[in-house]
């Protein structure tokens, strides 16, 4: 059952079986009844008919058998007795022919009795015989005789013939009525029949449409909705467990799949879109980007190669922004560049392109009048300058920060007719202006990308020259004032290039700084050092090292530099190393554990060029360092500058007060000498003593010493 209440199929099978057996079953009665009522019309047609025609001819048979007896009666003549009794003899051969004809035909009828009739028959020609035997000659009275017996028997065999009539006209009656209430009853089951085939139909069609046809126009039009687009629509209630209850059911998983995939699809647009902002713009600010950027000057580059127009291109880096994400956080550093970003837009014309580089570079691309173009760079730069320069309070917190630009700036046609040329063009005016002080602006000139070519060179041959050992070491005396007696040499490095002869090292160094060379040339000065002195007379000989300000926010400094003492032999005591203010500037923790775990060591340290930076008292204090290095610049202008000496003295007298020895550089006279002596100054180093030498005129010296 359970199988017809889940399966249409089933169902319309069931039906259309019920169906096609309701009209064999038809088809069958039909012939069952025509078979029975053909067999019945047979019979009463070959049987009662012919039955009922027999005793009839056997009645008129018998008739004229009368009717001969009465010839034979009245014959007057022999001749005519005999063709009487000729005719007498025919009839009764036909009416005994009849008899046996109809018991021929009555053979299997039972019921049909026709001895009383035979009987009859019997003994009436038995007295027909006896009157024709007793009237021989025609002497008795005949037709007296054929009345009185005979008439009676005549009688007799007529009635019997008459009423076997009569049985036979009853018998095929009821046959013939047997057959009418069979056809009768046959119509009646045939109706019946139809009927319940036509209902069976009718029921078959309606459960089609029930069923199939109008839940499937349900299923059709909720499909066609969810086509068009509704993905909310509902599949009306069908509340069926069969193939339709199936296909509502797939219908839902479909709109749920459609309306999945289109929240995929409309994700996918989102994320399209997304990705298409985040190629073009930069997430954190939301200004365009670099490609943005190259295709606006693109358009500049065709718009100028076709009417007389003039383009700005200004690259805009901010300077000190490098701290405000150090110390502050990033969040501030971010905070900071979209606040620049505002003002940026807020200087900008309408329709200039302005778009973040990276990190804190910016780049403005702007129409300029080409006969003006110059004045109008100075102007928008100084207002974008001007815009940096006012602080930034931060966002939730009391702080604010104070960061300024360097700009460089390109002008379109002449500085460069494509994109990449124009961008490299500003960049390079804009590392001059860095380089050259910081919070102001350049434009691009030739001669800065020669330079800048030459500095590339520079570059590359610096790298080959620190591995190939090109830079050695060269040696400056540091004399005791007071007994002029030479207590050491600072190490100073020397390059000398095959092709470009001397390099300065306030050239070179800050190029290994820049390329993170310096701990190399720092390890390789030291090491080199310690060699040459290895070969020197005297082996109490101090040697001083100077360590650049990048170096002092390395951690593995103390693990780079002892292990070469060791490798070496060479004692820490008779180290010192030196420390520019300008190192104080980074983080201070890390400089403190650095110097301490040198001064752990054994080695002294110098705060070196005093006076040119901020270090402040609490840095003196705090780093403890051995010694303090008076800059040259003071000591050189001492002697001219009244300044310049007060400077010496005040450093003189902190550092006495903070119990560290002096010592001046830049000592180029007597004069300063005796000065400093005067002082107090317990350390001196300058030409006047000596320049820096090379490791064998240090052996050379300290052997005449
Ligand atoms: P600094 O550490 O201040 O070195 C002293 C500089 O003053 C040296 O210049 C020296 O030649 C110069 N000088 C010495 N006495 C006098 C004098 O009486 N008059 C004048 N006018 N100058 C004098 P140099 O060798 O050109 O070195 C320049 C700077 O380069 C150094 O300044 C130092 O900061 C840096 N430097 C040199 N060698 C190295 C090194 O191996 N490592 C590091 N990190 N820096 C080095
Ligand atoms: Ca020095
Ligand atoms: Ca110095």
């Amino acid at each position: 059952m359970k199988l017809f209440r889940t399966s249409i199929r089933a169902r319309l099978t069931l039906l259309v079986c019920a169906l096609c057996g309701l009209l064999i079953f038809l088809a069958v009665v039909s012939a069952l009844i025509l078979t029975v009522v053909d067999g019945i019309t047979e019979e009463i047609d070959n049987k009662w008919l012919a039955a009922t025609q027999t005793i009839d001819e056997l009645g008129d048979s018998l008739e004229e058998f009368r009717v001969a007896e009465g010839y034979r009666a009245l014959a007057h003549s022999a001749d005519m007795r005999l063709r009487a009794e000729a005719l007498a003899a025919g009839h009764r051969h036909a009416i005994l022919a009849h008899l046996s004809h109809y018991a021929a035909l009555m053979r299997n009828d039972g019921d049909t009795d026709i001895v009383p009739l035979r009987n009859a028959l019997t003994r009436y020609f038995a007295a027909h015989d006896a009157w024709i035997s007793a009237d021989v000659d025609g002497e008795i009275d005949a037709p007296a005789g054929m009345n009185g017996a005979l008439q009676a028997r005549y009688q007799d065999a007529e009635a019997l013939s008459d009423r076997l009539i009569e049985a036979n006209r009853v018998t095929s009656h009821a046959r013939a009525a047997s057959v009418d209430r069979l056809v009768d009853n046959a119509i009646g089951v045939l109706v019946i029949t139809v009927v319940a085939a036509i209902l069976l139909a009718i029921w078959l069609v309606a459960r089609v449409h029930i069923d199939i046809a109008f839940p499937l126009g349900t299923i059709t039009r909720s499909l066609s909705r969810l086509a068009a687009g509704d993905r909310n629509v509902r599949m009306p209630a069908l509340d069926r467990n069969d193939e339709i209850g199936e296909m509502a059911n797939a219908f839902d998983v479909f709109r749920a799949n459609a309306q999945a995939l289109e929240a995929a699809h409309c994700a996918l647009t989102a994320a399209e879109t997304h990705a298409q902002r985040l190629a073009r713009h930069d997430p954190l600010t939301g200004l365009p980007n670099r490609r943005v950027l190259a295709a606006e000057l693109q358009k500049a580059v065709d718009h100028v190669a076709h009417a007389p127009q003039a383009y700005l291109v200004l690259v805009i880096d901010l300077d000190r922004f490098k701290p405000v994400n150090d110390l502050q956080g990033h969040a501030a550093g971010d905070f900071v560049l979209c606040e620049i970003a505002r003002r940026l837009e807020d200087v900008v014309r309408k329709g200039d392109t302005i778009a973040r580089l990276g990190g804190d570079e910016f780049a403005i691309v702007a129409q300029a009048d080409p006969l003006a173009y110059a004045d109008a760079a100075m102007q928008l730069a100084n207002r974008l300058l001007a815009a940096i320069r006012k602080p930034v309070f931060i966002a939730d917190s009391q702080l604010y920060v104070e960061v300024g630009a360097s700009i460089g700036i390109a002008a379109l046609p002449n500085d460069g007719r494509d994109p990449e040329t124009l961008l490299r063009a500003a960049d390079i005016a804009m590392y001059r202006a860095k380089r050259e002080g910081k919070g102001t602006s350049r434009f691009f000139e030739e001669s800065m990308d020669r330079e800048l070519r030459e500095q590339a060179l520079l570059e590359i041959d610096l790298r080959r020259a620190l591995f190939d050992g090109q830079i050695h070491p060269h040696y400056q005396p540091l004399v005791d004032m007071q007994s002029g007696a030479l207590y050491g040499f600072e190490i100073l490095a020397r390059w000398h290039h095959p092709v470009r002869g001397d390099v300065a090292p306030d050239v070179f160094v800050p190029i290994a700084e820049n390329l993170g060379l310096i701990s190399e040339l720092t390890a390789a000065m030291l090491r080199r050092a310690c060699r040459d002195a290895s070969a020197w007379p005297d082996t109490a000989i101090r040697l001083s090292l100077n360590i650049s300000p990048t170096q002092l926010n390395d951690r593995c400094l103390p693990a780079q530099l002892l292990p070469i003492l060791a490798e070496e032999r060479f004692a820490p005591s008779r180290l010192e190393l030196e420390i520019t203010e300008t190192a104080l500037a980074g983080d201070i923790k890390i400089a403190k554990t650095i110097l301490t775990d040198f001064q752990r060591a054994g080695i002294k340290v110098s705060l070196d060029d005093f006076g040119t930076g901020y270090s402040s008292l609490y840095h003196l204090r705090e780093l403890k360092f051995d010694k303090v290095k008076i800059d040259k610049s003071f000591v050189l202008s001492m002697q001219r500058d009244n300044e310049s000496e007060k400077i010496v003295d005040a450093i003189l007298s902190l550092a006495h007060s903070l119990g560290m020895p002096a010592v001046a550089e830049g000592i180029e006279t007597r004069e300063a000498l005796h000065r400093l002596r005067a002082k107090g100054c317990e350390y001196g180093q300058g030409y006047h003593f000596g320049k820096a030498m090379s490791a064998r005129d240090v052996a050379t010296l300290l052997c005449e010493a």
